[in-house]
C-alpha cells in the first residue's frame, strides 16, 4: 500500500488505490484526446459514452431491472430529502417515515415543509442502538410513500431486509450502503445515494427511479428538482458533475473485476467480522454501539469505558497511521466505516491495533 493510510473515514472515504491511479493516468489527457474529461463539454461524444456507460454499469452491477431509469443529480442526499416530498407528496396524502437515526430525522423534517408526515416506525426511544421494526406496518390508506434509510452512517445501524410494502412505493436513502450488497431493486419505487461513500468522490448524487413514480408526480416544482426533467434528458437537462461520473464510472468496473456484489458483500462481511470479533471478545473492553441484529457492515460504532481512554484510542490509532476513527461529533465514541474500498488490510491492522490497546489499558 506504500504510504497510503488506513482510511476509516466516513464520507468523503477511501477510494480504491487502481481507481486513483486510474484517474491519474488519464488526467491530463483522456484516452487520447489531449484534454481532460473535466475540459469537454458535456455533449460530446467521449463524455455522452462515459455518462451512458456509468448508467449501464450501475444497472448491471446493481441487477436494476427494465422500467427504471438511473440519473445523476446534484445538490447531495440532502436535496432528495426535499426532491422526494416535493415530487411524489400530494394534498390529501402523507409521507411515512421510518425513523432510524440522524439521518432519517433530517428526511423527515424536509418532508414536513411540503405535507403531513407520519412515523410509520421508530427505535427513537431505544436512541437508534437499533433499526425500527418494519415487520407489521400499518400504513394508512392515503401513504405516497414509504421512506427508509437503509443504513444510519452516524450510529451505525443497517435494515438488515426491506419490507413489502405491496402499492406503496418504497423509497431508500442508501447513501452508506449502496452496492455493499445485492438487493431486490424491484421492492423500490426509488433508491437514492450520494456517491461519496461507496460509489465515487463528492458532487454527485445517483438516484434510481421507477418510471411510473413520475406519472403521479407534481408538476409545480421548480425544473430542476423534478425528476421527469432529470429522466426526459437522461441527467443532461444541465451540465452533470461530468468530473465525479467519471469517477464513479471506474469504481463501478473495479467492482466488476472485483467481482461484483456478491464477492464484495462476502468481503464485507469478512472485513467487519474482524472488527466486531475484536468487539465481542473484549470481556467488555469495547462496546458496541448497536444491538447485534443491527449491525451495520459499513459503520461500525463502539465505545470504551471512559472518554479519556476513547481520546487516548483516536490520538494513539492516529500516531499510527489510522485516520477518521472518531465517531460523529453529535453521538461521540469511536466509528470505523469499512466501505467497499477499505481493504481487508485495514480492517485486519485495525483489529489488531484494538487487541493490543485493550491488552495495554484493560
Ligand atoms: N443520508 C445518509 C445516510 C448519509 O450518510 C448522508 C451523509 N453522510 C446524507 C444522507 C447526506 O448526504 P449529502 O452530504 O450528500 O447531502
Amino acid at each position: 500500500m506504500g504510504n497510503r493510510a488506513y482510511n476509516f473515514n466516513a464520507g468523503p472515504a477511501a477510494l480504491p488505490l487502481e481507481v486513483l491511479e486510474q484517474a491519474q493516468q488519464e488526467f491530463v489527457d483522456f484516452r487520447g484526446i489531449g484534454m481532460s474529461i473535466m475540459e469537454i463539454s458535456h455533449r460530446s461524444a467521449q463524455y455522452e459514452q462515459v455518462h451512458q456507460e456509468t448508467q449501464n454499469l450501475l444497472k448491471e452491477l446493481f441487477n436494476i431491472p427494465q422500467g427504471y431509469k438511473v440519473l445523476f443529480l446534484t445538490g447531495g442526499a440532502s436535496t432528495q430529502f426535499a426532491m422526494v416530498p416535493m415530487n411524489f407528496l400530494q394534498p390529501g396524502s402523507v409521507g411515512a417515515y421510518s425513523l432510524s437515526g440522524a439521518w432519517a430525522d433530517k428526511a423527515i423534517k424536509e418532508a414536513k415543509l411540503f405535507g403531513e408526515t407520519v412515523i410509520a416506525a421508530s427505535s427513537k426511544e431505544q436512541k437508534y442502538m437499533r433499526m425500527p421494526d418494519l415487520s407489521n406496518l400499518s400504513l394508512p390508506e392515503n401513504t405516497a410513500y414509504l421512506h427508509v434509510t437503509s443504513n444510519e452512517t452516524i450510529e451505525g445501524s443497517q435494515l438488515q431486509s426491506y419490507p413489502d410494502t405491496g402499492n406503496i412505493p418504497l423509497i431508500a436513502d442508501m447513501s452508506s450502503d449502496i452496492l455493499s450488497r445485492q438487493v431486490d431493486v424491484s421492492k423500490f419505487g426509488m433508491i437514492y445515494a450520494g456517491a461519496q461513500k461507496n460509489l465515487g468522490p463528492s458532487g454527485v448524487t445517483v438516484v434510481i427511479v421507477r418510471e411510473d413514480m413520475l406519472e403521479k408526480a407534481n408538476q409545480s416544482v421548480p425544473t430542476m428538482l423534478r425528476y421527469d426533467t432529470h429522466v426526459k434528458n437522461d441527467s443532461l437537462y444541465n451540465t452533470p458533475p461530468s468530473y465525479s461520473i467519471y469517477m464513479i464510472n471506474l469504481v463501478l468496473q473495479w467492482i466488476k473485476r472485483q467481482g461484483g456484489l456478491d464477492v464484495l458483500s462476502k468481503i464485507n462481511r469478512d472485513k467487519t467480522s474482524l472488527i466486531y470479533d475484536t468487539i465481542d471478545n473484549s470481556a467488555g473492553f469495547y462496546k458496541g454501539c448497536v444491538d447485534v441484529d443491527s449491525r451495520s457492515i459499513m459503520n461500525i460504532t463502539f465505545r470504551l469505558q471512559t472518554e479519556e481512554l476513547e481520546k487516548q484510542f483516536a490520538k494513539e490509532s492516529e500516531q499510527q497511521g489510522f485516520v477518521g476513527l472518531k465517531g460523529h461529533r453529535s453521538v461521540g465514541g469511536l466509528r470505523a466505516s469499512t466501505y467497499n474500498a477499505v481493504p481487508y488490510e485495514s480492517c485486519k491492522a485495525l483489529a489488531d491495533f484494538m487487541n493490543d490497546f485493550s491488552k495495554r489499558n484493560g
